[in-house]
């Protein structure tokens, strides 16, 4: 019989359109040769909603996504809203669809593939073989502590964790590290932040339910520095919300490009499928957008919320046999590449090699 899945989708602003259009292409051809039929409803947010609706964020998309099995999202933002109030920026968007969603537990794994190792701007003998998991708390920290604020001398944001908000990410984490390589680094700065220092804590208490998992703890300064000196020494790390969202994108250059980087945001509700960079607006509507992110981002959701791990692994594998036949988006062109494509004839490319 054949399974249907029903994707909430949202492409938003920038090159965000023309990723998610890729990884809508990869879904089709996996479902029609695999029997599965994906049902996909599109909804407005960030700054094309709000020029829509006045709002960056309509009711009607968080009733939409909360209906569906699970989210495909693309990027918001650009500078055309940069000057909005700050509730009706598509930043401010996001973040609260975050928090309505309830997605606390922010996957974002960094990969080197082989085929593109002479893409990061470190040593091959340095990246080789890394494969990290990090495991970003999204909708507490410094993002949405009270009070902030901003006055004309001075601007103010509170980090805040609660040991609830710590218990359910670090669950997350360790039952993660205990299907990989059962390491996991906890990330924070204890030496200074009390709220650390909670964290700390709370995680060592956690990880007495997890004697197989081997718990490690790192200073957030320092992990910057390792994640660069030593990559490979990092399996799962676990981390709040500001140190994942900058350690990530840090780990994303041992990858090669911020293009190649997928996530998933899960938590008691619908989860949100999304590559980790933003809406790239230096470079939309130039068809030269990296896809591969999205396209990985799409694999995910078949392998966390649609249980599809044979399909994920089959658009894992196209994507991989892409690189191997040396086809490139721009951002990685100067490495081994036999041709560079556009960010469809990319898509079809990988299309091509879903088998
Ligand atoms: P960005 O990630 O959009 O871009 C950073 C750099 O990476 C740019 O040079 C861009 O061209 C490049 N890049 C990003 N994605 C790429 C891809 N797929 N292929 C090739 N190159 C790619 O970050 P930014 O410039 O700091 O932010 C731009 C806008 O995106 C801002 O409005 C920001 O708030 C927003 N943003 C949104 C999200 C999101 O929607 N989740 C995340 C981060 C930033």
């Amino acid at each position: 019989m054949k399974k249907t899945y029903n994707i909430s989708v949202i492409k938003g602003d920038g090159i965000g359109v023309e990723i998610v259009n890729e990884a809508i292409k990869v879904l089709e051809k996996v479902g029609k040769l695999y029997n599965v039929e994906f049902l996909f409803s599109e909804f407005l947010m960030g700054g094309i909603a709000y020029d829509k609706t006045g709002d960056p964020l309509p009711q009607a998309t968080i009733d939409g996504v909360v209906k569906s099995d699970a989210c495909l999202f693309g990027a918001i933002g650009g500078e055309k809203w940069d000057n909005l109030p700050r509730d009706k920026r598509p930043e401010s968007g996001l973040l609260r669809f975050r928090k309505e969603l309830e997605v606390f537990a922010n996957l974002r794994p960094a990969v080197v593939y082989d085929e593109l190792i002479d893409a990061s701007s470190l040593k091959p003998q340095v990246i080789k073989g890394v494969d990290i998991m990090v495991v970003r708390e999204l909708i507490g920290g410094i993002y949405f502590g009270e009070p902030k604020g901003k006055s004309e001398t001075k601007g103010w944001n509170t980090m805040v964790y609660t040991k609830d908000e710590i218990t359910r990410i670090a669950h997350v984490a360790f039952k993660l590290a205990r299907k990989r390589t059962k390491k996991l680094c906890s990330v924070d700065k204890a030496n200074v932040l009390d709220v650390s220092q909670l964290w700390r804590d709370t995680v060592i208490d956690i990880s007495k339910e997890y004697k197989d998992v081997e718990l490690t703890h790192m200073y957030v300064d320092n992990c910057a520095m390792q994640l660069v000196a030593n990559p490979r020494q990092f399996d799962v790390i676990l981390t709040g919300n500001i140190f994942g969202d900058i350690l990530s994108d840090e780990a994303s250059m041992l990858c090669g490009s911020i293009g190649l980087l997928p996530s998933a945001s899960t938590g008691t509700n619908t989860a949100i499928y999304e590559p980790i960079h933003g809406s790239a607006p230096d470079i939309a509507g130039l068809s030269i957008a990296n896809p591969i992110a999205t396209i990985a981002s799409a694999s995910m959701m078949l392998r966390y919320s649609l249980d599809e791990p044979q399909l994920a692994s089959i658009i894992d594998d196209a994507i991989k046999q892409t690189l191997k036949d040396g086809y490139r988006t721009k951002d990685i062109g100067a490495y081994d590449a036999k041709e560079v494509l556009s960010t469809s004839q990319m898509g079809d490319k990988i299309v091509s090699n879903i088998k």
